[in-house]
């Protein structure tokens, strides 16, 4: 575990640009709305793989296309990092146990990335909140402080 500054912007346009193919192999769009010049202090590698387990997560919720946004903002000391997507949503008895490990909906999935996910989240006293959309899909926010 090694920690220094990161800028929120920079560590996302590295994962969006590692995702950026499969999104486009089934019609998804990715919209961003990251400001310049918000830091956190964190394990690089590890809240990059954060990122990318639930923005693949969205895509693979996705399989008709559709929009993935993700929002960067500062709230008071936090930093809100929100990814949203157009896909079925979760029902409640799979949103109980989303973070159990190896829990999955998934044909081949792990279940592990939500469980790895929480796990880094923590560590850097950060967590993540998932809210249903009012019209379709769902929305995950990551909540860390900021630097
Ligand atoms: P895996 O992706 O290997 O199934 P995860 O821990 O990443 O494991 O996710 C666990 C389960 O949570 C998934 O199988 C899926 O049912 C549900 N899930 C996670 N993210 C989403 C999402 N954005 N939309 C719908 N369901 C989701
Ligand atoms: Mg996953």
């Amino acid at each position: 575990d090694e920690r220094t500054s990161e800028s929120l912007k920079d560590m996302l346009d590295d994962v969006i640009t590692l995702m950026d193919t499969q999104a486009k192999m089934q019609s998804i769009t990715i919209r961003t709305e990251i400001p310049e010049g918000i830091f956190i202090f964190c394990d690089r590698s590890q809240i990059k793989q954060v990122f990318i387990n639930i923005i693949k997560n969205a895509i693979e919720a996705m399989q008709e296309g559709g929009l993935l946004e993700i929002r960067v903002s500062r709230k008071e000391n936090r930093v809100h990092i929100d990814i949203n997507d157009e896909g079925p949503g979760i029902p409640e008895d799979v949103r109980q146990k989303i973070a159990e490990p190896f829990f999955t909906t998934k044909k081949n999935g792990t279940g592990l990335g939500l469980m790895i996910s929480s796990q880094i989240l923590d560590k850097h006293n950060g967590f993540f909140e998932i809210h249903p959309n009012e019209t379709i899909g769902t929305t995950f926010r990551l909540v860390l402080p900021a630097e």
